[in-house]
Parts: C-alpha cells; structure tokens; sequence
C-alpha cells in the first residue's frame, strides 16, 4: 500500500492526507479515552462501529440537506472527508438531563429538560475544554456571530432529525457534542459538520430500559461497551459483516 502522510493523531481517530486537494482520510482506532485521557482502553471493534455508524448519521442528514464534510466509507475503517479548519469548539446538544450538566446543575440525571439546550465548550485541552458562552466565543474569535448562527441553526436540525431517527429504532437521543468547520470553496466559506456522530459522541439510551449504550459504558465501567455499539449499528440496520471477527492478519484459505 502507499505510504500516506499522516496529518494528525487524536484520542480515537488518526487524519490521513487524502488522495485529492481538498480531501483528508479519518481512519477510527479502536483506542477511547476517558477523563481528560486519564482513563484509556482499547477496545476490539470499536473503530469499525464508529466509522459505520458515522457513515449512516452522516449520510442521512447530508440527504436532508445538512452540509456535512463527509464524502464516502472507503473501507472498514476509513472514510474520506472534505478537508475543513475545524472551529475550536465541542457544540453540546441536551434533551434530558446527564454528565456534566446534571453535575453542574444539580438536577437528577435523566429529567427531561424543559427544552432543548445548546452549549459550548472551547476545544482546548490544557484548559480541560471549559464551558463557554455566545460572549466569550465571538469576542475571542473564535467564531462570527454569522458563524455562532449557522452553527446554532443547523445543531437544531440536526437534533429534530437524529431524535426522531433514533426514537424510531427505540432509542433516546439524550445529548450529543458536534463539531463543526469552515469549508472553502473559492472565496465562498461555508460552515459544515464536521467530526463524527457516533456512540462516542452521543448519549444513547434504550427507550425502554433506559439502559446506556454509548460510551458511558466506558466511563463508568459497566462493561459491555462494544455489544453497545453493535446493538446501536444492528438496529439501525447497518450492522456490518463482521466485527468481532475483523481480520487481523492472514487467514488460511481452505
Ligand atoms: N462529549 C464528547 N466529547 C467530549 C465531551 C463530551 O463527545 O470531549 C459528548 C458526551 O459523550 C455527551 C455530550 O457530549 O454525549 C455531553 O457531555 P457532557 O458535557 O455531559 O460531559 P461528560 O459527562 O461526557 O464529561
């Protein structure tokens, strides 16, 4: 296989340089970290979920309408995207109340918040990705308010579509952590999803048990986090061939 220029190495994911200008590869590993990266695991199958399961998130807001960067699966673990400048900010979208917002606010995991909620968090990993407001994103610039708006827009979007979608295969959407970036296109920018949408970056819960099957199973130890995931891909239709038995060298061929 060709060589390829490696462009960056996150906590789950490693960006490829892509094939064309203009495009990168996001290869998912199995690696997850938790905690500011103080807990960490690898855990057999996960990548392979998280690039399917992105994929069809991906796939259908972009059938909706809802830029995205992403372009196609090109294998078990890959997928090519368009290459965006990534606005320095996780974009956290709450249904029900859990994490750090049940916390911070005291209020029981698992209320129902009265609307949805909105908030920001400045990617920055020294300073633990504080909390931080519309006032303190544009007066950085970190974003436009023209951005913060488009942003704001199309989170709304994307929590009515995925809610819905999710509810439909007897799961609650409780939160999600978006991120978005600026895709140039001449001298025209627009504001497009960017990262990944899976089990990682999403609270998941069964409608009927509520029983957590996104990477709280992680957090919190309970075991089980890939049949999670598999449960998650498998009732979304998407389950692929195999992923406890992903190849992992040579096989003999009888
Ligand atoms: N989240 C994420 N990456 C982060 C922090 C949070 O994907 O670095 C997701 C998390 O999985 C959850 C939502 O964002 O679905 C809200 O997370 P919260 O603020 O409650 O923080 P946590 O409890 O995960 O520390």
């Amino acid at each position: 296989m060709k060589r390829r220029r490696q462009i960056y190495e996150g906590k789950a994911k490693i960006l490829y340089e892509g094939p064309e200008p203009g495009t990168v590869i996001q290869y998912f590993k199995d690696d997850t970290t938790a905690f500011d990266a103080t807990k960490k695991a690898t855990l057999d199958g996960k990548g392979v979920l998280n690039n399917r399961i992105s994929e069809y998130l991906m796939s259908q807001l972009n059938a909706i309408g809802v830029p995205t960067h992403f372009v196609r699966r090109l294998n078990m673990r890959e997928q090519l995207v368009k290459e965006v400048e990534i606005i320095p900010l996780e974009v956290v979208v709450r249904n029900i109340a859990a994490g750090s917002l049940a916390k911070r606010l005291g209020i029981d995991e698992g209320t129902p918040l009265p609307r949805s909620i909105i908030e920001y968090f400045y990617k920055n990993d020294k300073l633990h990705d504080p909390w931080v407001s519309e006032e303190h994103i544009t007066a950085f610039g970190w974003a436009a308010p023209q951005d913060l708006d488009d942003m704001v827009n199309l989170s709304i979007r994307i929590n009515d579509f995925l809610s819905g979608l999710f509810m439909g295969v007897g799961i609650k959407l409780v939160d999600f952590k978006l991120e978005f970036g600026r895709l140039w296109e001449n001298d025209y920018m627009r504001i497009v999803l960017a990262d990944e949408i899976s089990p990682d970056s999403c609270r998941l819960w069964d409608a009927q048990s509520n029983e957590k099957m996104d990477k709280d199973r992680f957090r919190r130890d309970l075991g089980g986090v890939v049949e999670a995931y598999s449960e998650v891909a498998k009732r979304l239709g998407i389950m692929p061939e195999s992923v406890q038995g992903e190849v992992k060298g040579p096989v003999l061929v009888r």
